[in-house]
């Protein structure tokens, strides 16, 4: 049952072996569908939780490799590598890609997980077309004026990624509990 950790903010997986367990052909959503929107990986969808408690402004990304690097086999030529690179180096910097730019944050920790980012060959996950891979991106950030982010903006997510088409965002901040499917279009929501 390791898609109901999935459901679980904030636990820190092991997506090289989740990632073996993800397939397009899953078919029994029916036995856990309360948790449907974190069942699927489903290409151009990626979830995201926020926390704010106190000055501790808490993101996690999971979202398929797809969206952000635009396949999910381990990369093996340059041009997937640079791929990789380049995806990876955006994720490295939060405040623009999530539209933090109030609040005087300074990232305090950072994890960028993926099978596509291992040093190593996980060739056990990749050897077979079928495969599907994610990317996990956790940040904490200690921000000394949380009082001023009004609100997380993912227009340069958006942008910078194409691929991706939505988000399913679970806000907790102070004004309580927020779930929000944004996308290009209304890609904006309140803290
Ligand atoms: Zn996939």
């Amino acid at each position: 049952m390791r898609r109901l950790l999935l459901a679980l903010p904030f636990a820190l997986l092991p997506l090289a072996a989740l990632a073996a367990e993800h397939s397009h052909e899953h078919d029994h959503a029916h036995d856990h569908a309360e948790h449907s929107s974190l069942d699927a990986h489903e290409h151009g969808a990626a979830q995201l939780n926020v926390v704010l408690d106190g000055k501790v402004l808490e993101l996690q990304l999971e979202s398929p490799a797809m969206n952000l690097v635009g396949f999910e086999h381990a990369a093996k030529s340059d041009a997937d590598k640079a791929k990789v690179a380049a995806a990876r180096s955006q994720l490295e910097q939060p405040q623009p890609l999530f539209g933090l730019n109030a609040g005087d944050c300074q990232i305090s920790k950072q994890e960028l997980e993926s099978p596509l980012f291992a040093e190593h060959k996980h060739e056990e996950h990749h050897d077979h077309d079928s495969e599907h891979s994610d990317i996990h991106a956790h940040y904490t950030l200690d921000c000394q004026k949380p009082e001023e982010l009004k609100q997380l903006n993912l227009g340069e997510l958006f942008k910078r990624f194409p691929a991706t088409e939505k988000i399913q965002v679970q806000l907790i901040g102070p004004n309580g509990q927020q779930g929000m499917e944004l996308t290009p279009a209304q890609p904006t929501l309140s803290f």
